[in-house]
């Protein structure tokens, strides 16, 4: 499905459909009052958003192959996400990478295992990474705790993110970074550091890439329900509620990593999610 805000055409393409988390892992404070139900189901999607002058990719998915074993819900996928994206636009066509965050589900498809290494996917594109999240990735990895989620965040630094800036092809940005055509990558902080959002906007019409501001629509009910991966959850709040209120005063269209496109709308309770599409 297409979508489009002025100039600029939207196209979603799906890693991987079903991803199925204990509900406590994912928020561990969440009631049953909040969610009844015992698995939270995700999607894994990325954005190519088409401007007159570029092609441009929002998060790249998890990639095949990677070797996970503490954050073992990302190891070894072996999903035709690349066959499929090749549909939409072919990876040495694709100008501009944006990454909304450097976890494993968002930079891990930056590359792919060939001869046993691992090669950058978009060897033409500039992969824009804000200076902050780099660095705090960087410091990560400088203290990686063997045993430890923080680990498999070394292991995605080595495998998914190193290669591409030893490739050459990462610019350290600072943002908001202005690409044309109403389309800005905006700093979103709290899930990681230098987390972005990817705005388009045009005239009347507004539309965003989340990344991992939200994970599920359920939230809408408790804005301030953390995250297990929240780097700094009261920031990560503040930033979901901005993006919230936003998106309900303007009608904009919200376009998830992690479930799928609709609309946030105000109940006397507080917002209110309405998908594009039954289903999620
Ligand atoms: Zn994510």
């Amino acid at each position: 499905m297409t979508y489009s805000v002025g100039p600029v055409e939207v196209e979603r393409v799906v890693e991987l459909e079903s991803w199925r988390f204990a509900p406590a892992d994912m928020f561990p404070a969440v009631t049953p009052e909040l969610y009844a139900g015992d698995s939270l189901d995700f999607t894994i999607a990325t954005y190519v958003v088409r401007t007159p002058d570029l092609t441009m990719l929002v998060d790249a998915g998890n990639g095949n192959d990677k070797h996970r074993p503490v954050l073992t819900a990302h190891d070894g996928f072996h999903t035709d996400y690349l066959d499929r994206l090749a549909t939409v636009v072919e990876p040495e066509d694709v100008d501009v990478v944006v990454c909304t965050h450097l976890h494993p589900d968002h930079c891990g498809g930056l590359t792919r295992l060939v001869d046993a290494s691992w090669v950058p996917v978009f060897p033409r594109a500039r992969h824009l990474v804000p200076r902050e999240e780099l660095a705090w990735l960087q410091s990560l990895v400088a203290t990686a705790d063997v045993d430890g989620p923080v680990a498999d965040l070394a292991r995605t630094y080595e495998d998914s993110v190193r290669p591409v800036l030893d490739a050459g092809l990462i610019d350290e940005v600072d943002l908001p970074v202005d690409l044309g055509h109403g389309v800005t990558v905006r700093a979103a902080p709290g899930h990681t550091a230098g987390h972005v959002v990817v705005e388009l906007s045009h005239g009347d019409e507004f539309a965003v890439v989340c990344g991992d501001l939200l994970h599920h629509p359920f939230q809408m009910a408790d804005l301030a329900l953390a995250h297990s991966g929240d780097f700094d959850p009261d920031r990560a709040h503040q930033t979901r509620r901005q993006l919230v209120e936003k998106l309900a005063d303007s009608g904009g269209l919200l376009l998830p990593c992690h479930f799928g496109p609709g609309h946030v709308t105000r109940t006397t309770a507080g917002f209110a999610w309405q998908p594009l599409r039954r289903g999620r």
